[in-house]
């Protein structure tokens, strides 16, 4: 019988998540059943949406049970399967991480080939994984980037942030970024965005205005507040707003932008969208990161923190900002 440290929510959190509210545990791990693997986790990833689990209300991310381990992405090796076609060894790829071992339903699985593709397991958590595919698709299918048009990227040095101003400079874009640290905007130039500032340092719509004096044309929402104010500020006519995520919501009000007017006046698209609804292109951007991956044309970057004790640090870490670079994963094993 093998035990395992597992995360789980002991009361839900009311604006910003406390140590008390989770509880780390030591379990034993049942045998996989008929159609199951055992899992050894080798690395998991802490995501922002995750703040959205420990709440009870209905969204598209089903809410957290109490007293239950958390769950999220994760990248394992199979120790036990009882799958036709997944020998012990295999990497998978799962949705059961927050602990060291998971016992995961064979059609949960995907097999990945970090070899193959040249890079570290946790690349599957990050540019090769969901944030990956979400920069790829607000990028491309939800803000429509043009080649010669300016896109602004908020959290720009982030897991999606990142990826997504870079595949727009690929695109022919121009691209300005807004992060939270001079270390984070240098890591923004280093990156090819055209010009990059830290939000701390004034009133944003004025920052925005320096950086892109000739406007922006698309905004790669990520923030919310005081960003998405300076947007539609600076948006030119007929700008498009990929709409991703609005993090400075997630555990505090955050302000509303005081000019939701230009929307009208300016013709501006504003588009949410969530990731998950958007797997059918998996294949086409798996093609094409990956081949810019190879040809050294995409630069991702990766904070790792060290076993299961330090996966809720890193978690309130990705909230807080600051303090991370690219993707925020946890390594569990090797
Ligand atoms: P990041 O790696 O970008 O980490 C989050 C960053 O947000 C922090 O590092 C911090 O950066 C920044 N941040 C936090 N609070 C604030 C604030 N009040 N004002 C400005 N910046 C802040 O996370 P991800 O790349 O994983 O996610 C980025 C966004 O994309 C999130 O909003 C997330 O919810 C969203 N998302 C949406 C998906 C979808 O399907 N729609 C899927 C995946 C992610 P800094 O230090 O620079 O302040």
């Amino acid at each position: 019988m093998v035990r395992s440290r597992e995360w789980q929510l002991a009361r839900r959190p009311h604006g910003w998540p406390e140590p008390d509210d989770f509880r780390l545990a030591e379990v034993d791990v049942r045998e996989p059943g008929e159609g199951e693997l055992l899992v050894r986790n080798l690395v998991m990833s802490v995501d922002p949406y995750m703040r959205g689990r420990m709440n009870d209300a209905p969204s598209y991310a089903a809410p957290y049970q109490l007293d239950q381990p958390m769950y999220g992405g994760a990248v394992g090796r199979v120790e036990t399967s009882n799958v036709p076609g997944i020998e012990p060894g295999t990497v998978v790829r799962h949705g059961l991480g927050w602990r060291e071992w998971a016992v995961v339903p064979g059609r949960q699985a995907e097999k990945v080939d970090p070899v193959a593709d040249g890079v570290p397991v946790s690349a599957y958590l990050g540019v090769l994984g969901m944030p990956g595919l979400t920069a790829w698709v607000g990028t491309f299918d939800i803000a429509e980037v043009r080649p010669g048009e300016t896109l602004f990227v908020s959290a720009a040095s982030g897991a999606v942030g990142s990826i997504a101003g870079q595949l727009a400079k690929h695109a022919g874009l121009r691209v300005v970024g807004s992060a939270g640290t001079p270390e984070k905007v240098k890591t923004l130039y280093e990156l090819g965005f055209d010009a990059a500032f830290d939000y701390h340092d004034g009133d944003v719509t004025a920052l925005l205005q320096q950086a892109a004096p000739e406007g922006i044309d698309c905004y790669f929402e990520n923030v919310g507040g005081t960003h998405l104010q300076a947007a539609l500020n600076c948006m030119n006519p007929f700008g498009r707003i990929a709409a991703c995520g609005m993090i400075s919501a997630y555990n505090e009000a955050a302000p509303g932008p005081n000019n939701l007017a230009f929307v009208v006046g300016k013709k501006i698209t504003i588009r949410g969208f969530i990731v998950s609804d958007h797997s059918h292109r998996e294949p086409l951007f798996r093609k094409h990161v990956s081949g810019l991956l190879r040809e050294g044309k995409l630069t991702f970057h990766e904070t790792h923190r060290e076993g299961i004790d330090n996966a809720l640090g890193a978690l309130l870490d990705v909230l807080r900002g600051g303090r991370h670079i690219g993707k925020m994963v946890v390594d569990l094993a090797d």
